[in-house]
């Protein structure tokens, strides 16, 4: 089972307002930013508003309304930043084998560049 959420973790922190981040959007069910540690000209975090551990969390746990809204935002996300027709990468780290460091889920959205092969 996943471990229970941690409200003192860092994203946490920036929903309630309590840490500063560079807002990108926000709607009912997520919340989006800039990247602090940039890796591509567009590097923005997109997290739900509720509070899920991680993508095993929410795809069990949330409810089909709340999925639909987060799946919606990351996707109008990509189209406000004129990145639908060039292309962009979404990534999403699960767990300690996944690189996840911050243990409330954060979807990657990756643009401005090509991206290189991801399968190593
Ligand atoms: P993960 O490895 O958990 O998938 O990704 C965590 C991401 O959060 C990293 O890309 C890291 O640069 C970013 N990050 C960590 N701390 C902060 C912070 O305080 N503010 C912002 N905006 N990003 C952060």
């Amino acid at each position: 089972p996943t471990a229970p959420y941690d409200d003192n973790n860092i994203f946490a922190k920036i929903l309630r307002g309590e840490l500063p981040c560079t807002k990108v959007y926000e709607d009912e069910w997520a919340f989006a930013f800039e990247d602090i540690a940039p890796v591509a000209p567009i590097h923005v975090l997109v997290v739900p508003k509720g509070k899920y551990v991680s993508w095993d969390d929410f795809s069990v746990n949330a409810p089909a309304e709340e999925i639909a809204g987060f799946v919606r935002a990351v996707g109008k996300i990509a189209r406000e930043k004129d990145l639908v027709e060039v292309g962009y990468r979404l990534i999403n780290n699960i767990g300690p084998n996944g690189g996840q460091l911050v243990p409330h889920l954060h979807v990657h959205l990756l643009g401005g560049r090509v991206m290189g092969s991801m399968l190593t």
